[in-house]
């Protein structure tokens, strides 16, 4: 199979592995949509690597023994490998599991749990069908391109009373507005990069708010009548961003990080208690919500195609890649077969 590899600094290409084989619950899935994450980070760097991606579409071609998926199903590929056995896996809560197997010493395969690749293997109770009117490109948004977002908005109930601010328009963000849109908030999102405000806009948000600005804070009161926001989460990466998030939150609000990677220094009285703010952590979906994540998907193919600004054969791997350093993007996909 062909399998994305970085040389060198804004150097990758296609390099050929072995495809992998079923063995017990582990299945091989063809993969033909691989929507782009965070790997064009790593582009400009001296690391090589051949291991990419963690967000696929595809359809089940091998299985070893029965279980839940036959072959020709087409299926939504979730990130990681958990051990499906722990108290948090048998909850759904998968994404939370301590005890993460590895590939390679429990099927005896290497190279076979990268998305940007032809073929991956993984766990048969890890897929989640897809309904026939659904692409593969829309089915792919049930990863990272709407998954922690509706994550986000379900454990804080987000609905149409609720006006909802979300901190960063990168894909992540930007598949929080779309879900916040489809639940009926009202959304303001902070963005300073004009391509992505304006595709915030085009997704639903009612207003874009410049963090660069010193008074984003009363920007957000000035639109909620001096409250500040019911609901808040945490897209950009950045940890002032956060602080942005409590700030402008409104009294006994709520704040979801999703994205949330550095340190930020939160007062537990002026902060939490006096103000009563509840702050979720919120990374992908609990697995029974699966089907709910695709009823929406089906739903909203217009959405979904405003969402995904582009498209690449997986052999362009890096004009691709080049276009996501530039920010001027949304969601991005490869066709694993092009
Ligand atoms: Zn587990
Ligand atoms: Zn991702």
């Amino acid at each position: 199979m062909k399998v994305v590899a970085k040389f060198g600094p804004e150097s990758a290409g296609l390099i050929d592995k072995p495809d992998p084989v079923a063995t017990g619950e582990f299945v091989v899935v063809k993969i033909h949509s691989v929507p782009m994450c965070t790997e064009y980070k790593d582009f400009k760097s001296e690391r090589k690597n051949d291991g990419f991606g963690h967000e696929a579409a595809g359809e089940v071609v091998e299985v070893a023994q029965e279980g839940t998926v036959k072959v020709g199903d087409r299926v939504a590929v979730m990130p990681q490998y958990p051990c499906g056995k722990c108290h948090l896996c048998l909850a759904g809560e998968y994404i939370h599991c301590e005890s993460n197997q590895n590939v390679q010493h429990v099927t005896g395969q290497t190279g076979v749990s990268a998305t940007y690749a032809q073929y991956i293997l993984k766990q048969d109770w890890m897929l989640l069908p897809i309904p026939d009117s659904v692409s593969y490109h829309h089915a792919g948004m049930a990863c990272c391109g709407l998954g922690p977002t509706f994550n986000a908005m379900r454990l804080m109930n987000v609905n149409a009373f609720d006006t909802v601010l979300i901190t960063g328009m990168g894909p992540v963000g930007l598949g929080g507005v779309i879900n916040a849109v489809y639940r009926g908030a009202r959304v303001i999102a902070v963005e300073s990069h004009p391509y992505r405000a304006e595709l915030a806009k085009k997704l639903g948000a009612a207003a874009v708010v410049n963090p660069q600005n010193a008074d984003a804070v009363d920007q957000v009161r000035d639109l909620t009548d001096g409250r500040g926001a019911d609901k808040g989460v945490e897209c950009s990466a950045d940890s002032p961003a956060v602080r942005l998030l409590i700030d402008a939150a409104r009294r006994k609000g709520q704040v979801a990080l999703v994205g949330a990677s550095g340190e930020v220094k939160i007062h537990g009285w002026g902060d939490i208690t006096s103000k009563g703010l509840t702050l979720h952590g919120a990374w992908h979906y609990n697995l029974a919500d699966g089907p709910a994540m695709m009823q929406m998907i089906a739903q909203i193919p217009e959405q979904l195609d405003t969402f995904i600004t582009h498209t690449f054969p997986m052999s362009q791997i890096q004009e691709a890649w080049a276009l996501q350093c530039t920010n001027d993007c949304g969601k991005v996909a490869l066709d694993a077969w092009a």
